[in-house]
């Protein structure tokens, strides 16, 4: 994690539309562009071939077409419409049957019900091949209508669904308490956005601490928790902490983002645990990418570098 102020530089950066176009329009096309670290390709083919090499690695999957903050009802619907039909893409392809969705690309910035549509729709699609559909968690003041779409889901017997909760969040042990007891899949997370220290702590320690509780109350309390950090010594803690409650292996897993420490996750899948990788892919990818960018310094440095060697033109 790093400092407020570069998170709220990269979150400024991710929510100008004048850049995610530019972006869209240049940026994955460029061989060796370093946004490629992260984001698998443009299409669902490209994003199939990365899952497949993810695959035969050992590690599951969860794919991610990216969009966010959708204005209009046409995009909203346009986006739920191509994931139907990418979905029956990915059951064909026979790579791992689960999807993360953000609900403001369908629709949650315009209104509810036009994102509830959306969602239902991609969960009726994915019904019949058994599709687990994760809803990503985004910025605070999407929480509270997240979480009462997912649980009003979830109460309608829409079980192949989960969500995401942000250790950040001041609000989020009252949050996996509920899920808990709901007994509902949860992806726990630190937190990408940029937030005000009323919702949010803004110290590392505090995070850390608050993850810590949160990953304990869901490995002992939760259903089919995912533990998703990078973190050495949160996944310490969390091993050590499976193995004091004697959980087995296929209770929990464990997610990472693609391109972000892969020796991580050869060496938990080597120890026979569970490890997802979450492959992103589209046109939109800017703001993604901006979050991961405002994570780690030193990615601002390769940027930099891979961006002055492209201006420098081919070498050699
Ligand atoms: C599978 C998955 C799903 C996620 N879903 C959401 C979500 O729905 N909502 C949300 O707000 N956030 C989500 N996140 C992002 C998350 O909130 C964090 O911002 C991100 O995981 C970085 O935090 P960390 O736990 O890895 O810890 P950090 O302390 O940030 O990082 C620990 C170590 O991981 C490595 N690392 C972390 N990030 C990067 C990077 N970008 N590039 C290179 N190395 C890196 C570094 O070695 C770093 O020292 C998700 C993360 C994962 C893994």
């Amino acid at each position: 994690m790093i400092g407020a102020a570069s998170r709220a530089l990269f979150s400024g950066l991710a929510a100008s539309t004048l850049l995610r176009r530019l972006a869209s329009r240049y940026g994955l096309r460029r061989p060796g562009s370093f946004a490629r670290r992260f984001i698998a390709g443009e299409t669902i083919d490209e994003a199939i071939a990365a899952a497949r090499a993810v695959e035969a690695r050992g590690l599951l999957t969860t794919l991610d077409f990216l969009g966010e903050r959708v204005t209009s009802f046409e995009d909203a619907e346009r986006a739920s419409r191509a994931w139907t039909a990418m979905m029956g893409t990915i059951a064909d392809a026979g790579v791992n049957r689960n999807i993360s969705v953000k609900l403001t690309q369908l629709g949650l910035d315009i209104d509810r019900m036009t994102a509830v549509d959306n969602l239902r729709r991609i969960l009726e699609a994915g019904r019949p091949h058994d599709f687990f559909v994760r809803i990503d968690m985004e910025s605070s003041h999407h929480v509270d209508r997240t979480l009462e779409i997912f649980e009003t889901l979830w109460g309608l017997d829409y079980h192949g669904l989960g969500v995401a909760i942000q250790s950040y969040l001041r609000r989020s042990d009252d949050d996996v308490r509920r899920l808990n007891t709901l007994g509902a899949p949860v992806r726990l997370v630190k937190g990408a956005y940029h937030e005000p220290r009323t919702v949010a702590y803004a110290d590392k320690a505090e995070v850390d601490a608050a993850f810590l509780r949160q990953m304990r109350a869901l490995l002992a309390g939760g259903t089919y928790p995912a533990i998703a950090t990078h973190d050495d010594n949160l996944i310490e803690a969390t091993l050590a902490y499976a193995a004091e409650l004697r959980l087995p292996r296929d209770r929990f897993e464990f997610q990472m983002l693609f391109g972000v420490r892969r020796d991580l996750q050869a060496s938990l899948v080597a120890q026979g645990h569970r490890v997802r990788v979450y492959i992103p892919f589209g046109r939109q990818w800017f703001p993604y990418f901006m979050r991961r960018m405002a994570e780690r310094p030193a990615n601002v440095m390769f940027l930099l570098g891979s961006l002055a060697r492209e201006r420098g033109g081919p070498r050699g």
